[in-house]
């Protein structure tokens, strides 16, 4: 198997092409189809899986098909401005969402999509300038994103597609709190309109019980 239309789009494939992925990983190969067929997800995946790829791919090609979504109304004015992400990343360290964020940069390559990346322990005060110029796919650790939310700096109104990454380790460190304020902020997207996946090595009760919350008729993925 390989990477091929009409499940990816064209821009895609070729920055697929440049970063000399050539055949999909195992978690790729079955996450690609199922997200882009429209379904939630539950993968249990290990770090080293290619799991990024996982998720990306499906939400950028789709992205990079719909082109931008329009911003609502007087979204623009200028003492008032934030971004409107449409796809939001998780994951829960800095480490991690920068790793995403670089990977999210290849892939985006030369297309309209603007990835940012946000995470605590730096000066917010850059991150929420950074917000003001617009942001189409946001990786983020869950602490800063709820903080940058609370003072109004992102809306989550354009989200179509909400993954949580690591989701285990997110729990472990304390995120629930913040994820479910997160998750409580998409769902202003119309129902039906918005897709979210979650990825996590295990899949011990209290994940199990996020899914529960979060996903909807959701397909099971273990790699
Ligand atoms: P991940 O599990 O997503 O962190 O990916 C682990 C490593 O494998 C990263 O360095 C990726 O760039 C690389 N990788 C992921 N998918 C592929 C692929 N299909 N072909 C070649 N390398 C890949």
């Amino acid at each position: 198997t390989e990477f091929t239309a009409p499940t990816l789009e064209g821009l895609l494939l070729e920055n697929i092409k440049l970063a000399r992925f050539t055949k999909p990983t195992p978690v790729q190969k079955y996450s690609v189809p199922i997200v882009a067929n429209g379904r939630d997800l539950m993968a249990c995946a290990q770090t080293g899986s290619g799991k990024t790829g996982g998720f990306l791919f499906p939400v950028l090609s789709e992205s990079f098909k719909n082109g931008p979504t329009p911003l609502p109304e007087n979204s623009g004015s200028h003492y008032q401005r934030k971004a409107y992400p449409t796809a939001v990343i998780m994951a829960p360290t800095r480490e991690l969402v920068s790793q995403i964020f670089d990977e999210a940069k290849k892939f985006t390559y030369r297309s309209w999509v603007k990835p940012c990346v946000v995470y605590g322990g730096a000066p917010i005060a850059n991150q929420m300038r950074e917000m003001d110029r617009g942001c189409d796919l946001l990786v983020a650790t869950p602490g800063r994103l709820s903080d940058l939310l609370e003072r109004g700096k992102i809306s989550l109104a354009n989200v179509k597609y909400l993954v949580l990454d690591e989701a285990d380790r997110m729990l472990d460190m304390g995120f629930e709190p913040q994820i479910r304020h997160i998750v409580e902020g998409c769902d202003m997207t119309p129902v039906g309109e918005r897709q979210t996946l979650m990825f996590s090595a295990t899949f011990p009760a209290d994940i199990q019980h996020l899914a529960r919350d979060f996903l909807s008729d959701y397909i099971f993925l273990s790699v």
